[in-house]
């Protein structure tokens, strides 16, 4: 599949990974947008939000734990974050492999543009 996010995973494109388990891949955002600025995506090949069921939702919570033991190592867990679910074209989403971006480091203005 020509999948931006699936040649990451399988490590045809490199990346500067920070967790890998048998659900999800995370790594770090090639364009930071806070000093910790990670994207979590699960390993089955989701295109969006929009194709989320109830035969394969279990993933998102498995990331929300992988975001949480990120947050710790990362030194982020205390002074919080945000994580973040770009879904289709008005929410701005641009590789079309569901993923949650984690951003921390700094404080973060809301709302969003
Ligand atoms: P979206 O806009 O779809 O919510 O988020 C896509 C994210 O993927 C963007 O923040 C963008 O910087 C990041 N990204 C795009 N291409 C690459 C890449 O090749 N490597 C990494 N590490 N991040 C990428
Ligand atoms: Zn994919």
């Amino acid at each position: 599949m020509d999948c931006l996010f699936c040649k990451i995973i399988n490590g045809d494109i490199p990346s500067a990974k920070v967790y890998e388990d048998e659900l999800v891949y995370a790594f770090r955002d090639i364009e930071p947008q806070a000093p910790v600025h990670v994207l979590i995506i699960p390993k089955e090949h989701i295109a969006s939000a929009n194709e989320l069921n109830d035969e394969n939702c279990a993933v998102v919570g498995h990331i929300y734990a992988v975001a949480a033991k990120i947050a710790k190592e990362e030194g982020i867990a205390d002074g919080g974050y945000r994580i973040v679910n770009n879904c289709g074209t008005d929410g701005g989403q641009t590789v079309g492999h569901l993923h949650f971006h984690m951003l921390g480091g700094r404080s973060l203005q809301w709302p969003p543009g």
